[in-house]
């Protein structure tokens, strides 16, 4: 086996760092973030990002019938979709963040771009409940170059995820599996009530996993809040 080049192998370092830099669930190289919440009482929280769509009042409803409260990061062009999906979370006692208007990947996008797509997400959530999120999550968890300038000028606060369950591509039962047995104290769980801007997706695999990790979790004493809860 021929040894690996001492310039490729610094070459693959250095796109391993940018890689952990842009998407590292803890990096702060482009803008602040939170992973999980504070440890100490037994919360989890709940989030669903690409929402709203028609499957979120199935959330909502397999929410309240546990009578617990979670996070939606939405993004503005689904939400002036259904401005009404996005008032009933509001309303039903929700947090509401924001996951950007078009759902873009920002790596290589201006800093112009980002403020923008961000900004009109602001407007259309805030158009549709009344109130202007705190929070935010970059689309694929993808922060870059004037991320942290906007976050600044909106007055929002960076989340990413301790789990993500990996919905959009996993049966339910597999869902439930890896976030049940990887959650603890704090855990900031990342599921998805939309898929991008897909006007009508199949989130089923969400809701069945839902239905088992819900009860799961209150078996184990844990109960359920907002990120803005459980952040403090
Ligand atoms: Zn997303």
């Amino acid at each position: 086996m021929r040894p690996v080049p001492a310039a490729i192998s610094l070459a693959g370092t250095a796109i391993g760092c940018m890689a952990w830099a842009v998407r590292g669930r803890s990096s702060d190289v482009f803008a602040p973030s939170v992973w999980r919440g504070k440890k100490g009482r037994n919360a989890i929280a709940l989030t669903f990002d690409d929402g709203p769509g028609p499957g979120t009042a199935d959330i909502l409803e397999i929410l309240d019938r546990h009578h617990a409260k979670a996070t939606f990061f939405q993004c503005g062009e689904n939400v002036q979709r259904a401005p009404q999906l996005s008032r009933m979370v509001s309303e039903a006692g929700h947090e509401i963040g924001n996951h950007s208007h078009t759902h873009s990947n920002c790596a290589l996008r201006s800093a112009e771009f980002i403020m923008s797509d961000f900004a009109r997400a602001q407007q259309a959530i805030a158009d549709a409940t009344g109130k202007f999120p705190a929070l935010v999550r970059a689309p694929f968890g993808v922060r870059w170059f004037g991320f942290r300038e906007m976050q600044q000028a909106l007055n929002l606060h960076g989340v990413m995820w301790t789990v993500i369950g990996r919905d959009w591509k996993l049966p339910a039962n597999e869902i439930s599996k890896r976030v049940t047995e990887t959650v603890s104290d704090g855990a900031i769980i990342c599921l998805h009530d939309g898929r991008g801007l897909t006007p009508n997706p199949d989130i089923s695999s969400t809701t069945g996993a839902l239905r088992q990790i819900i009860p799961a979790l209150l078996d184990r004493g844990y109960h359920f809040e907002t990120v803005s809860q459980i952040l403090i």
